[in-house]
């Protein structure tokens, strides 16, 4: 399981996640963040944190935004090069 980074975060990517993930798997893409599915912990500390509400357990995500799993467990494959979002303004 993990957690998904839904559509809400495009244009937002206020990384108020990024400063309370403890194990820092939240990445900064190019026009949204995407959670790493594997280094996710399920710790679910950033999903209250987020002022848009784009953050939802895999299992929860609602139907209209289903494409965000795809398009986060993508991000990670074929060995995209990745921007870590550690911090405000990092
Ligand atoms: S659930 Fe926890 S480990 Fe997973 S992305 Fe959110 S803060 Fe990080
Ligand atoms: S807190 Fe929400 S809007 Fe801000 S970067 Fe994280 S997922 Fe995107």
């Amino acid at each position: 399981m993990t957690y998904i980074i839904c559509e809400p975060c495009i244009g937002t990517m206020d990384r108020g996640c990024v400063d309370v993930c403890p194990v820092d798997c939240i990445y900064e893409g190019e026009d949204m963040l995407y959670i790493h599915p594997e280094e996710c912990i399920d710790c679910g500390a950033c999903e209250p944190e987020c002022p848009v509400n784009a953050i939802y357990p895999e299992e929860d995500v609602p139907d209209e935004w289903k494409e965000f799993i795809k398009k986060n467990y993508e991000y990670f494959e074929g060995g995209v090069e990745r921007q870590v979002a550690r911090g405000k303004g990092g």
